[in-house]
């Protein structure tokens, strides 16, 4: 059973009750983790709160060395880490590998910002006096983890908590823990301090609410479902704990009439089966205009129809792998064959499909799906997209507007009137004009709507992670 890693030792969680890890693509028991109990929570946070003055009181270039340490681990261990990944979550080997890469740049990234994190000191109203802005560490993080980016979301969250001076217990997601034990076992041959980075291992309902409730954290940064969000928010209000949550979206891909079909299709295609269909901003509807729309959608249903699946570590030239667990391919079914019921029309895929152990969803394209329906308002998070004709922008931009969710976007148009139009007008926290996904680590990834509350990434993120303190300093 793998071990938390608390003060800086792996220790185990005696007497919890083990949970198994799946291979999403053989359904293989591949790992078990303890359901930790709330004291190792309450121990995880005593060491994060014993070690977080001493942590702050380095420079931030100290710290940020002890980033590069970091990132620099990571890419010695590239190839090993990125297969981890796969064998536990499923998705493509490059994918996987990316994910790797980017996961070191993030460290290095936030490491850039040592000698750029500046308060600020602001004119006063009275005489010999000075104002400043200093800004402080929140204290200490409590990270909980989704399982589709499970090791880039460790230094989504690490990275700018340990920069800004703030000690860190994570909760990787039940499904995905073995990359987070790898990163522990990584970290442990670094020089970090103990209890500067602590992971326990559990399920949401023990661990992740253990964290979320404990008076001993000062700011919890989840990455998840919209439910699982509103849950957090509940559990952290009672103690007035600062919520930042990264949480679901629905985005629209609209497809203008003077789109380029050659940069549209094959973004959006990939963009729907990345991950296995399981990414928080790939496109989940597409609002094609009407002088387009047969064009696109005959060649759209013939690429997402060509998609070939199946167990990535098997066959590393698949197209696609399989989706996490069974009951995400009963979900996806079950929305599915309701937009069926309710009028929608079924242009390719359709069913879930078990191969050797793994659970699929056929690439699915709908067609003629009432904007109001569920395939058209509800994350779908499964390789499948139905396609709604618009007669115009204003008409896409309503209905992509009209969602719970505001993640992000994307625009196809060679005009730039239109796309200036889409990107004032869509209310989304990104707009992607003539591509899809992915954000860069420089941007700021933020939600409107139920997407979210606060961001990640670029300096925004990293103030996400620091509190202010104003200062008048009379003379
Ligand atoms: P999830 O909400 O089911 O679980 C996420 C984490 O929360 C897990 O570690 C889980 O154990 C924990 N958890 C569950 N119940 C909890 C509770 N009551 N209290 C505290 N913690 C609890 O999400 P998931 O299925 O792992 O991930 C998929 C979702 O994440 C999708 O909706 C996707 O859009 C979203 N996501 C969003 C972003 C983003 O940046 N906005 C990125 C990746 C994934």
């Amino acid at each position: 059973m793998l071990a938390n890693y608390i003060d800086g030792r792996f220790v185990e969680a005696a007497g919890a009750s083990p949970i198994p890890v799946l291979n999403p693509a053989r359904g293989t028991v591949i790992a078990q983790i303890p359901d930790s109990p709330r004291s190792a929570v309450d121990e995880a946070v005593a060491a994060a709160r014993l070690a977080q003055p001493g942590w702050a009181a380095l420079t931030n270039s100290e710290r940020a060395g002890h980033l590069r340490q970091i990132a620099s681990k990571i890419r010695d261990h590239h190839e090993a880490l990125a297969r981890l990944l796969t064998e536990e979550n499923g998705k493509l080997l490059d994918l996987a590998r990316g994910e790797i890469a980017g996961t070191a740049d993030y460290f290095d990234y936030m490491a850039e910002w040592a000698r750029r994190i500046e308060g600020e000191i602001i004119p006063s109203d009275r005489r010999g006096e000075t104002i400043m802005m200093l800004r402080k560490p929140m204290g200490v993080i409590g990270g909980i983890l989704p399982w589709n980016f499970p090791f880039f979301l460790i230094a989504r969250k690490t990275g700018p908590a340990l920069l800004t001076g703030n000690t860190i217990v994570i909760k990787p997601s039940e499904e995905t823990p073995g990359n987070a034990d790898f990163f522990a076992r990584l970290l442990d041959e670094c020089d970090l301090p103990p209890g500067v980075f602590n992971l326990v291992h559990g399920t949401g309902k023990t661990v992740g609410e253990a964290i979320s409730s404990h008076a001993g954290i000062d700011m919890v940064s989840f990455t998840g479902s919209v439910p699982t969000g509103i849950e957090i928010m509940r559990q952290a209000a009672a103690n007035v704990t600062k919520v930042n949550l990264e949480l679901g979206g629905k985005a629209p891909a609209i497809v203008l009439d003077d789109a380029d079909l050659d940069i549209a299709i094959p973004a959006i295609h990939i963009s729907r089966v990345l991950n296995n269909g399981q990414v928080c901003n790939c496109a989940e509807r597409i609002y094609v205009q009407r002088g387009i729309a047969d064009e696109f959608t005959d060649k759209f249903v013939k690429a997402m129809a060509a998609t070939s699946f199946g167990d990535p570590l098997g066959n590393e030239a698949v197209d696609m792998g399989p989706l996490i667990y069974e009951r995400s391919a009963a979900r996806v079914a079950g929305m599915v064959e309701r937009a069926v019921s309710e009028g929608a029309t079924l242009l390719t895929g359709g069913a879930h499909r078990e191969v050797g152990g793994g659970h699929y969803f056929e690439p699915t394209v709908l067609a003629g799906a009432a904007q109001a329906s569920e395939i058209m308002q509800k994350e779908i998070f499964g390789p499948v997209i139905p396609i709604h004709v618009v007669d115009e922008l204003d008409e896409a931009i309503a209905k992509s507007n009209d969602s719970d969710y505001g993640l992000t976007s994307s625009v196809y148009t060679r005009s730039l009137s239109s796309a200036l139009k889409a990107s004032s007008d869509l209310n989304f926290g990104e707009t992607y004009v003539n591509r899809e996904n992915f954000e860069a680590i420089q941007g700021f990834h933020a939600g409107m709507r139920k997407s979210g509350i606060g961001g990640a990434d670029g300096k925004h993120g990293l103030m996400e992670f620091m509190q202010t303190q104003m200062v008048y300093l009379q003379n």
